[in-house]
């Protein structure tokens, strides 16, 4: 038994509208009604929470180029942060794979240069 918003009469739960007004009674169901919020609530805060661990995992380019100029550091955060900071850890890792075949192709340019240089081809 619940009772009609609008006149105040008893309606059965069963019953959609009231009897006497005509008025529509919203099908109590406290239960599923109250689940529903803590479903709601649980879900905004997993959504918060993951927005506020996301907070400083922008993918900044500055990782990137921390990775590239010390690929050994580079190396180290994306290890420490891949699955904490994800995107900053790709960035760190992107640079330091690039900043580190960037340091092996000049040590072997190098050489080449210094060979050049000798024999006074390359001024
Ligand atoms: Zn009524």
């Amino acid at each position: 038994m619940n009772k009609c918003p609008n006149c105040g009469a008893r309606v059965y739960s069963k019953d959609r509208y009231c009897q006497y007004c005509k008025t529509e009674v919203a099908r109590p169901r406290p239960i599923e009604k109250d689940q529903s919020q803590i479903t709601y609530r649980s879900y905004h805060y997993d959504s918060s929470k993951s927005e506020i661990q996301s907070i400083n995992d922008t993918g900044s380019i500055i990782w990137g180029i921390i990775g590239f100029l010390f690929p050994i550091i580079g190396l180290l955060i994306y290890m420490i942060w891949h699955t904490s900071k994800p995107k900053n850890a790709q960035k760190a890792g992107l640079g330091a794979l690039i900043g580190f075949i960037a340091q092996v192709v000049g040590l072997s340019i190098l050489p080449v240069f210094s060979f050049f240089r000798i024999f006074r081809i390359f001024p």
